[in-house]
């Protein structure tokens, strides 16, 4: 008997597939849901059913609740996958679903709202022990004065963030006092517009760090444990662009050390599913930033280094089962990168939707391609740019590094432009090859590669 007789997939692309490949090996039906534009998605012609949910607007689609339960009700499913972005850390959702008898595929809608306010969220991790950013340890409130304090007691730089904020947005950086206030005003104001709450709070500002999360697995019998860490440091306009595991650098001392306080904290807040949390590392020091409540788009680096298949477990924790692994059972073996490959030029990063004349996947050893692209496929403009993510896997960063150039070197993909000459010069670029480079490396050499144009 498979842990559940259906599952919805609440999402699209290359997640959508990777989910509905998961359920098939575990003898789970599935039941595609897409829009109008999105007919001719892979996943949607091997799903069991397949249900319209919409039109190409995602407002009116992919994050309609209604049309989703609406979806999960016609086709007698169980329970409902939201994968990563859309619905997935909508604490509504969550709970809609669970009131209306199936279940979610993640952690409790309480867990998530907790999680979704970045404030109550940096509480609740102190309260666990989880090392954060030095802050306000609140949201600001509305004496200039009492802000001033504060940031005077952090010390400049300082960053003012949104409570509700996400996706890179809603943040500002302040050098000096005499910005302060102003720099509140307007950050507190886009809150209110971009996300609904203008609750607003104050961080120090790290200089250069980097980005290290770790990934964590917590059943409903009280079992939790951490898969280790990923280095997602290359970014650009806070977007990650490739990530790896391990983090070069991190020793396992350092490993054992955050995931044990990670585990901690899930079971302090009683936590239910896969999660990450996200840290800035500088200076030997991690610091809080942020927890994903989800699976997160960088899970296969992990599911590589490990041998954990990240969404099996999901599932499996979703029907109550316990844990498929102890601690002890997570071994970090070799090394894992993964390129996002997005529709979009490769210089100037503008969208680049289409037809996909001719697609060639590369292969080999230790790699691995998580798309839904085929020959003839058309993306739509309506929809996140990336269109698959091809990961390596080596013995170690060398082996992993040399594989994936192969593997660049042997994807052919017409029609469309593609990232794939940006992750062609990064893994050739000297402080690529080094590793441990911050957060602000890849547009600083974006840059100078302008400049040198
Ligand atoms: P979001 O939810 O919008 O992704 P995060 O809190 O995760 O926001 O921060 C996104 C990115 O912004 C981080 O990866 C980092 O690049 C930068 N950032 C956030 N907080 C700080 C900070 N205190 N110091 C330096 N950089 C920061």
């Amino acid at each position: 008997m498979p842990v559940f007789e259906k599952v919805v997939i609440a999402n699209r692309g290359e997640i959508a597939l990777r989910i509905l490949r998961a359920c098939e090996t575990m003898g789970i039906k599935t039941v595609a849901v897409h829009s109008t534009v999105d007919r001719n998605l892979k996943h949607v012609g091997m799903a069991d059913e397949s249900v319209c949910i919409g039109p190409a607007s995602s407002t009116d689609s992919y994050l309609s609740i209604p049309a989703i339960i609406a979806a999960a009700e016609v086709t007698d499913a169980v329970a409902v996958h939201p994968g990563y972005g859309f619905l997935a850390e909508n604490a509504d959702f969550a709970e809609r679903l669970e009131e209306s008898g199936f279940v979610f595929i993640g952690p409790r809608p309480e867990t998530i709202r907790l999680m979704g306010d970045k404030v109550s969220a940096i509480r609740a991790m102190q309260e666990a022990g989880v090392p954060c950013v030095p802050g306000s340890d609140g949201p600001l409130g509305d004496d200039p004065e009492a802000s001033l304090r504060i940031a005077e007691r952090i010390g400049y730089p300082i960053i003012i963030k949104a409570s509700g904020g996400g996706g890179g947005r809603g943040m500002r950086v302040v050098h000096t006092e005499a910005r302060l206030i102003n720099a509140i005003t307007l950050t507190r104001q886009e809150a209110g517009t971009v996300f609904g709450n203008p609750e607003v709070y104050m961080e120090k500002y790290l200089m250069n760090p980097r980005h290290v999360e770790i990934q964590v697995l917590a059943d409903t019998l009280g079992n939790a444990i951490h898969l280790g860490e990923r280095d997602c440091s290359m970014q650009r306009r806070h977007q990650k662009a490739l990530e790896e595991s391990p983090a070069p650098g991190i020793t396992p001392e350092q490993r054992e050390a955050i995931g044990a306080v990670c585990v901690a904290a899930c079971k302090r807040i009683n936590y239910r599913g896969a999660g990450t949390f996200e840290f800035l590392y500088e200076n030997e020091e991690f610091y809080f930033i942020e927890m994903n409540t989800r699976i997160q788009v960088e899970h296969c680096v992990t599911e590589q280094v490990t041998g954990v298949d990240l969404v099996t477990e999901q599932i499996r924790i979703a029907a109550g089962l316990p844990l498929s692994y102890t601690q002890d059972d997570i071994q970090i073996r070799g090394h894992a990168i993964e390129c996002r490959i997005n529709a979009e030029d490769a210089e100037s990063f503008i969208p680049s939707p289409g037809v996909v004349q001719y697609f060639h996947a590369p292969g080999g050893p230790g790699i691995r391609i998580d798309t839904h692209l085929y020959d003839g496929y058309r993306v739509p403009p309506n929809y996140d740019s990336m269109i698959g993510k091809l990961i390596g896997y080596g013995a170690n960063r060398e082996e992993c590094i040399a594989r994936l150039k192969v593997a660049l070197d042997e994807m052919v993909l017409e029609g469309i432009n593609t990232n794939i000459p940006l992750h062609k010069w990064v893994l050739r670029d000297e402080g690529f090859k080094r590793g441990g480079f911050n957060i602000h490396y890849l547009e600083k050499r974006l840059a100078e590669r302008a400049e040198a144009k």
